[in-house]
């Protein structure tokens, strides 16, 4: 089966995943996610699995983006902050979905490669940056949403600053085997918070570094035989 067949197959398994939102599933269904993934995984880019990357850090799994990008509620004219670009392929789907992405990671390697794709695939209204994203982005607040792709143990005080009031934030929580997917809202007498069920993200750090040079072992393989 060629990639684009998989690509349609993978959308179609989002949807038994419960992604329902039309334009969630429309912009996964543009986005070539082989294009975000190192040469020795192509077969697998459309296996609803996350793949490495480099660094010790992991492309998100596709079911989880269309859930993550479906819980945002993300309208056309909005600003969204996004911490932890990766590989760039969610980064890339949010760019279809609001009219601005403020994306930041912290290692500097997967930042540079997801600079190149995203240019390389002429999305242009991203704005990138190597920080810590604990911290948020001050000068580009407040946002309408913010999404989170590491699991932090509690609710970085800085993003929540730099959520707008009626604004919506979707992000992992816990630490490594006891973590939730939280959907939390703003509203005029605080933040609203509703757990999306349970996930396992990588986690997120402190600290902005060039890169993370670590042995990398596959933490996924497909069956033998997957089609
Ligand atoms: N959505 C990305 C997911 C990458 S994994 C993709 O699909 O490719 C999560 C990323 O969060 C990693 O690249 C990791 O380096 C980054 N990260 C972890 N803690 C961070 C922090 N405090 N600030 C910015 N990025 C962070």
């Amino acid at each position: 089966m060629n990639l684009a067949s998989r690509r349609i197959r993978m959308v179609m398994g989002l949807r038994r995943a419960g992604v329902n939102d039309p334009r969630v599933l429309g912009v996964m269904e543009q986005i070539e996610r082989e294009r975000f993934i190192p040469p020795a995984w192509q077969m697998d880019a459309y296996e609803d699995a996350p793949l490495p990357i480099g660094h010790g850090q992991t492309i998100s799994q596709p079911a989880v983006v269309g859930k993550m990008l479906q819980a945002l509620e993300a309208g056309p004219r909005m600003r969204v902050l996004e911490i932890g670009v990766g590989s760039g392929y969610q980064t890339a789907a949010l760019a279809g979905l609001v009219r601005a992405v403020f994306g930041i990671e912290r290692i500097k390697a997967l930042l540079s490669g997801a600079k190149l794709r995203l240019e390389e695939q002429k999305i242009d209204n991203v704005f990138l940056r190597w920080a810590d994203g604990g911290k948020g982005w001050p000068e580009g607040a407040p946002f309408d949403r913010i999404i989170a792709a590491a699991a932090a143990d509690d609710m970085p005080g800085a993003l929540a600053d730099q959520l707008k009031p009626g604004g919506i934030m979707v992000l992992p929580l816990g630490v490594a085997g006891h973590q939730s997917l939280w959907r939390i809202r703003r509203d005029d007498t605080g933040f609203q918070t509703e757990d999306l069920g349970a996930v396992a993200f990588v986690p997120f750090l402190p600290g902005a570094i060039e890169a993370n040079l670590v042995a990398e072992t596959p933490r996924y393989r497909p069956a033998q035989g997957a089609a």
